[in-house]
């Protein structure tokens, strides 16, 4: 089942297009991610994709029409939305971000407050520690955390995360780039925007490579990561001679 696909999406400021003519899909259950340079536009389009930017094209989440969506319907239909900016509340303990991430399911009838809440403190120890914590007093890993553990508060089947290891140690990276991995075991499909090329491509079923508003370029992860295009311009010497050594 094709949980997003995007047909020719192009989002402008003003006069100035920033995304043109995009396309992508997502199945159920895949990684897949869009990597590029600074500025080549990745947060834009995912902005549109998550109901925050007008977009001009076709995008229909889980086989249903939906251009602008509001917010809220895309979260009540499953899509779980992590921006770069992350919104967490502050002042707001760690326990109360999370709770807001399930409101809406709480107030539609749920009854599994309290499971879905030991899921998240499960799949991140470190928010059940620090629980009580005011979310502005946590680490940048901890807040990328509790951005996901919110998002996932939702039981969404599609997440949309912008740059999670932005700013973050290569140690506490590698901690949100295994808990995407998990996340993909339980079923839950990811659209990765990553600078980090190199991380994104190991856990990535499949590519789209952005430059200048454009994808150009895309393919299955591994066969983008063995892209001598790919491999100079994103990827680094280290990783030619890796790739020449397989
Ligand atoms: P980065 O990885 O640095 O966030 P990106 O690939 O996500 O880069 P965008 O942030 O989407 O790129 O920016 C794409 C282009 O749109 C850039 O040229 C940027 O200057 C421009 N842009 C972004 N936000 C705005 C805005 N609010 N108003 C006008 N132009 C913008």
């Amino acid at each position: 089942m094709t949980l997003l696909s995007a047909r020719d999406v192009t989002v402008s400021y003003g006069k100035i297009a920033a995304v043109r003519q995009v396309s992508l899909n997502i199945a159920a259950g895949q990684v897949v991610t869009i990597v590029g340079p600074n500025g080549a536009g990745k947060t834009t389009l995912l902005s549109a994709l998550m109901g925050q930017l007008p977009l001009q094209g076709d995008v229909a989440y889980f086989g249903i029409p939906l251009r602008n969506p509001p917010v809220e319907r895309l979260v009540r239909a499953g899509v779980g939305l992590i921006p770069e900016s992350r919104e967490l509340f502050g002042s707001m303990s760690v326990s109360d971000n999370l709770r807001l991430g399930s409101f809406d399911r709480m107030r539609a009838g749920a009854r599994d407050g309290a499971v879905v809440l030991a899921e998240v403190f499960a799949l991140f120890p470190r928010l059940a520690e620090r629980r009580a914590q005011n979310a502005q007093t946590l680490s940048g890993g901890e807040r990328q955390m509790l951005a996901m553990g919110r998002a996932l508060m939702a039981r969404p089947k599609l997440l949309l995360l912008d740059e999670p290891s932005l700013g973050l140690a290569p140690l506490v990276m590698r901690d949100i780039f295994r808990t995407i991995e998990r996340l993909r075991e339980r079923g839950v499909a990811i659209l990765l925007v990553e600078q980090n090329a190199r991380a994104a491509l190991r856990i990535a079923d499949y590519a789209y490579v952005m430059e200048a508003g454009r994808f150009v370029l895309e393919g299955p992860a591994a066969d983008l990561a063995r892209n001598t295009r790919v491999i100079e311009a994103y990827l680094g010497v280290a990783a030619a001679d890796t790739a020449q050594r397989e």
